[in-house]
């Protein structure tokens, strides 16, 4: 529709006018005057094509520019052919725009887009019905500005966003969220909120179905047991049913053992907030060890420990027994007569750090990262044999969460395993102080 540039047809018209000059000039025999006037029409001219040009890009509603003339025809139509492709990439990104935000309002999370000063960029509409933001109110608001839950606030100023934070909704009662914070881009954050109330109830649904299962199977098995105990006295010991009997009493053991497993990891996932204000007096803890390990291993392995004493910490004393006599007991049950375990207790840069040692059998690296899973056992037929649950360091695992802390493995097959944690600084007390708070004497 419109001529584009073109050079060779520009130099022909100036030639053509020069020429046209030269020979009016001529004719004229006045050269110099026909210059003159025709160069001042020239530049006239020119003058009133930019004044048309600065109309039409000031001024003018119209999209098209006025039809340009002469060597102006080229610089319209330029400039015109640039509106249009201006006008078309912003529609491409108003598209492209279009479909982001569709993307975004079809995810099953609430999301809210912040710049590098927490303002708020853009949100769905999740966020404004579980985080009660108003969209387009809210644009340009600072999140912690409405977001004032305390834990949110320091959140989002921890810059360590790695872990998803828990918080009840703003608005909705009863729901739970759980925020994820992502840093992206030029220090801009996503906050992903997902409601969690289901999940969580189902979760407290399974707890308290196992811990009253097990608690209701307590009664039965314990009237098993003493009948079984009673059959056995009774029969005399070259009685065919001795060996039957004795089956059954050390099957009815094994199931009274994983009940009381399953009970306490039930209690230990149940104190989910308990606070950590009991001392545990981790030398009386010690003596505990002692005595399980002299019972358990009947002197069949050379056990030692070394215990760096006063050393308490702040927690739930049942909790800390747990977590190291099932460390304890399974150094003993995976390690064949005759092998070594040493215990230790002691403190380090970071707090004070507990291991176990063995040099028993050790266990295959595929299985290490599943081992504080329910239930899972490297080799059943033989956890069987050694009475174990698969129950063991689930709760381990629970107990050392409940004090920040968490299990490591290292083992190797063949060569023996350690078991180890540590707690923190801010756990550590010395003995005879009370409270975290009262305590000058946290070491
Ligand atoms: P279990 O009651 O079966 O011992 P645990 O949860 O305590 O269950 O342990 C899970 C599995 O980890 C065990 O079945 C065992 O195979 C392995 N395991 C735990 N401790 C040791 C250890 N000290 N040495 C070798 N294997 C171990």
């Amino acid at each position: 529709m419109f001529d584009s540039y073109s050079g060779y047809r520009l130099v022909g018209r100036i030639i053509l006018l020069l020429i046209l000059i030269v020979v009016v000039g001529l004719l004229f025999d006045s050269l110099a005057s026909v210059l003159l006037v025709s160069a001042s029409v020239w530049l006239i001219w020119h003058y009133r094509q930019l004044m048309r040009l600065n109309y039409w890009l000031w001024r003018d509603k119209r999209l098209t520019p006025p039809q340009g003339r002469g060597s102006w025809e080229g610089v319209f139509n330029g400039i015109y052919r640039l509106q249009q492709k201006n006008r078309k990439k912003i529609s491409q990104l108003m598209a492209i725009l279009g479909r982001f935000r569709q993307g975004g309002e079809a995810l099953p999370d609430a999301a809210v887009v912040l710049d590098a000063d927490r303002n708020i960029l853009w949100c769905n509409r999740l966020a404004q019905l579980l985080l009660g933001l108003e969209w387009p109110k809210d644009k340009g608001q600072r999140l912690d500005n409405l977001l004032r839950h305390p834990d949110f606030i320091q959140y989002i100023n921890h810059e360590n966003y790695n872990l998803p934070l828990e918080l009840p909704s703003p608005i909705a009662d009863g729901k739970l969220l759980e925020l994820r914070l992502i840093a992206y881009g030029d220090s801009q954050l996503l906050l992903i909120a997902r409601d969690i109330s289901r999940i969580r109830q189902l979760e407290s649904m399974r707890r308290d179905f196992v811990a009253n299962v097990s608690h209701e199977l307590k009664t039965p098995l314990t009237v098993l047991q003493g009948y079984v105990e009673v059959m056995q006295s009774m029969a005399e010991d070259d009685d065919i049913n001795q060996r039957p009997l004795k089956l059954m009493q050390q099957q009815t053991e094994r199931m009274g053992h994983m009940i009381e497993q399953l009970l306490t990891l039930s209690r230990i996932e149940a104190a989910e907030d308990s606070d950590l204000r009991q001392q545990v007096d981790m030398d009386k803890l010690r003596a505990l060890l002692e005595q399980e390990a002299q019972a358990l291993s009947l002197e069949q392995h050379k056990i030692e420990f070394d215990w760096q004493p006063g050393l308490w910490v702040l927690g739930d004393s049942v909790q800390m027994q747990s977590a190291c006599s099932n460390l304890l007991t399974n150094a003993i049950r995976y390690t064949p007569v005759g092998g070594s375990i040493k215990v230790s207790w002691q403190r380090v840069y970071q707090g004070a750090r507990f291991y176990v040692q063995d040099s028993g059998e050790g266990i295959a690296r595929k299985h290490i990262s599943r081992l504080t899973e329910r239930f899972y056992r490297v080799d059943s037929a033989r956890s069987r044999h050694t009475g174990g649950s698969g129950l063991g360091l689930a709760i381990v695992k629970h107990a050392l969460n409940h004090h920040h802390s968490q299990l490591d493995v290292v083992s190797a097959l063949g060569k023996g395993s350690q078991f180890s944690f540590t707690i923190s600084h801010q756990l550590l007390t010395a003995p005879g102080t009370l409270t975290a708070e009262n305590s000058p004497s946290v070491i």
